[in-house]
């Protein structure tokens, strides 16, 4: 991720939509983090970059599917991913920001100085109209100073990747009354029924029953 950092500036005022639809993408980081995932349907992440006056705009929607392993019987368990977001970064603490690119006709941002109230940061100068003062974290991964010269940094395939990670649900399943594996031979219960005794050795079997007994 770390090699795609945009310089904000050329970022148009209207904004810009980024597409990311290369699977590497995913693959890297999936296989990095020891997920074990097979993409069945390209997972393609387009986000609209709309930069504002204290931060960034991110809005954001991630489509595809994969198969995780189930939680309860380690077969292929389809997940469907159709995840929108809106994401605000905040500039960060004394950056400077650039006019952008199609800007030159316009008038200068001049953030500091739009503010009402005219909260004055550390220097107390006119010469912080561009510097941002915000104390908000912003997330390092996604917004930064840009490290060689003025300017801020933006990298939204990173923020793809982090909203990708929070679309997968922490227990997939493979159908929703999975009934796993058996605890004592192992064997898959979708599969084949076996003639284990596993009373009170399953929790999730006893909810089962406490269902049962309910009704
Ligand atoms: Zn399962
Ligand atoms: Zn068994």
């Amino acid at each position: 991720m770390n090699g795609n950092w945009i310089a904000l500036h050329t970022v148009p005022r209207a904004g810009k939509t980024f597409v990311f639809n290369d699977q590497g993408i995913w693959r890297g980081p999936l296989k990095e983090f020891g997920v074990s995932c097979t993409i069945l349907k390209d997972i393609t992440a387009e986000i609209f970059v709309l930069p504002l006056d204290e931060g960034v705009l991110f809005r954001g929607k991630i489509t595809g599917s994969i198969a995780l392993p189930c939680d309860r019987c380690a077969d292929d368990a389809r997940v469907d991913i159709e995840h929108a977001f809106d994401d605000f970064e905040p500039y960060p603490a004394g950056a400077n920001l650039l006019p952008t690119a199609d800007a030159k006709e316009s008038v200068p941002r001049q953030r500091t100085a739009q503010r009402k109230g005219g909260r004055k940061s550390a220097g107390g100068k006119d010469a912080e109209v561009f510097t941002a003062d915000l104390t908000i974290d912003a997330d390092e991964a996604v917004i930064r100073t840009a490290p060689r010269g003025p300017g801020v940094e933006i990298n939204p395939a990173a923020l793809a990747w982090e909203e990708f990670s929070l679309a997968l649900p922490i227990k997939p399943l493979c159908r929703e009354n999975c009934l796993g594996l058996c605890p004592i031979c192992g064997k898959n219960r979708n599969l084949e029924s076996c003639s284990c005794d596993t009373d009170g050795t399953d929790p999730r079997l006893s909810v089962l029953r406490a269902l049962k007994a309910k009704a």
